[in-house]
């Protein structure tokens, strides 16, 4: 992608939007706007000026005629900006409780919304920006270059936000958080104009399980994969020219005895806690390499797919799960391979084509890491970049009934089903072009990668993909071709 010009980024209370947004706007030297800063202004001109909240006309006319302006910090006690209405300062006012209580019902008259999005807009015409609100990609930027919606739990958010006003000194008890951003969720959800939803062409980013860090990490990542463009790696000489150097990827002796103990051993376990289903092994293809492409919620698809895969597979994993301690056992004695996702990490992805190239299966779940939740979330393109290099084909699973919840529930005696539906192989298409044109079409093959899991899965598994996956079944042409067409237009 290149250099997005406009940036949108939506979602639900304390989901971590200013946090991101502030920072990627540094980062890109580009103007942050927080759009909530407005809904805010204007509440807090009605508290003060007794104007009810409930009347909908005068907060109407108060937006109107209200002229806010954001600057830049004039005084140094933790502000971000300035935040002027009407010539009177009002940075801190706009955070009082009294204003949460009643923003969301002031931010729902369709008036109010309209002379704000008309601001909005004009400050977005001049493009350099990060906007952040609740409706940026859907009404007031729908033509943004990159739209992210982040998500998360409204415990986690209450928590987050709990310790906000802690921090800032402000007396509070976490149940009077939470119970506001449930209160505000509903109301922004619910709204008939403007509702908080994610834009269709959103990435979706789940950040309950996220540091700060790691979420720019993600985002950065969906702007440029090129290392030219990342903080993180030393720029290699060719633009990803397969190496000559000799596959490199060896898995030690040690490691294939351990397999050999383990698949058993957790075949057995997941029998016992769960209705273990498994179909369509017979798409699985007899000889040589091919990448098996997963969804991934949890934890449990990984060793579910290595246990019950008719021939060890080469696994490549989230390299936090190496930090984790418990978890990390598995992956050191299976001998997977440490991926650090949302970074264009040469050694790596070579690690994964040299497996490829060597013959052998490889296992990626293309969305990078857990998304905590059903729906599939936008895919990085690093699985489409080893199928590029090594052009082998791609056996799609879908894994269903592996929610966060599977344990506990496994552990209560439920016997939840957990089922493996892996679909036929197919080929992605070349990659031609060069630069820009070259990223694109291996993005667009890392979402017909998803396409084809998410045919395999139910509606409410299908996330991101629910509406392509459903074209991509009604479609009766050639797959490749309508995938192809439809993914261009994701
Ligand atoms: O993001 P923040 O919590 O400061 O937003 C305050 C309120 O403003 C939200 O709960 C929502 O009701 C409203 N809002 C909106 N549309 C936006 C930004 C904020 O309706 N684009």
């Amino acid at each position: 992608m290149p250099k997005p010009n406009l940036i949108a980024i939506d979602g639900p209370a304390a989901s971590g939007k200013s946090t991101l947004g502030k920072r990627l706007a540094e980062h890109l030297g580009y103007l942050y706007l927080d759009t909530g800063v407005m809904y805010r202004a204007i509440t807090w001109m009605a508290l003060k000026r007794g104007v009810s909240v409930e009347d909908e006309k005068a907060v109407t006319q108060l937006a109107q005629n209200t002229r806010i302006d954001i600057q830049p910090p004039s005084v140094t006690d933790g502000r971000d900006a300035d935040i002027i209405a009407d010539g009177e300062d009002i940075t801190w006012e706009i955070r009082k409780p009294e204003v949460e209580a009643n923003v969301s019902l002031v931010s729902s008259y369709a008036g109010v919304r309209r002379a704000l999005s008309e601001q909005q807009r004009r400050i977005g015409s001049k493009g350099r920006i990060v906007m952040v609100g609740r409706d940026i990609g859907t009404v007031v930027l729908p033509n943004a270059d990159l739209k992210i919606y982040l998500e998360a739990s409204v415990e986690e958010r209450a928590k987050r936000r709990y310790r906000e006003k802690l921090s800032r000194g402000e007396q509070t008890s976490y149940e009077s958080v939470l119970e506001g951003v449930i209160n505000r969720d509903e109301i922004d959800s619910s709204r008939a104009l403007a509702p908080l939803k994610p834009a269709e062409d959103a990435h979706i980013l789940n950040t309950n399980n996220l540091t700060a860090d790691q979420v720019f990490e993600y985002v950065m990542s969906w702007i440029n994969m090129e290392p030219s463009n990342t903080t993180h790696q030393e720029a290699p000489q060719s633009d990803r020219e397969p190496s000559n150097k000799k596959p490199s990827f060896q898995v030690s002796l040690f490691n294939r005895a351990m397999r050999v103990i383990l698949r058993p051993i957790f075949r057995g376990l997941f029998h016992i806690l769960a209705k273990v289903r498994i179909s369509g092994t017979e798409n699985i293809p007899k000889h040589g390499a091919y990448l098996t492409a997963i969804n991934h919620i949890s934890i449990f698809e990984p060793p579910f797919i290595l246990a019950f895969w008719p021939k060890p597979l080469e696994a490549a994993g989230a390299s936090e799960v190496w930090e984790r301690k418990g978890q990390d056992i598995l992956v050191r004695l299976y001998g997977a391979i440490p991926v650090h996702r949302g970074r264009y990490d040469r050694k790596l992805l070579e690690a994964m084509v040299s497996v490829l190239q060597s013959g052998r299966p490889l296992l990626i779940a293309p969305e990078g890491g857990r998304s905590h939740q059903p729906g599939l979330r936008r895919a990085f393109p690093g699985a489409a970049y080893v199928v590029e290099k090594t052009n082998v084909p791609v056996v799609p699973v879908g894994i269903i009934g592996s929610t966060d919840d599977f344990f506990s529930r496994a552990i209560r005696g439920e016997r939840p089903v957990l089922e493996m539906r892996i679909g036929k192989p197919f080929h992605l298409p070349p990659i031609e072009g060069n630069g820009e044109e070259r990223r694109l079409a291996r993005q667009r093959n890392a979402d017909m990668i998803m396409m084809h899991i998410a045919q395999l899965l139910p509606q409410e598994y299908r996330g991101a993909y629910a509406d392509t996956a459903a074209k991509l079944e009604r479609s009766s042409s050639e797959d490749a071709e309508a995938s192809e067409k439809i993914s261009e237009n994701l």
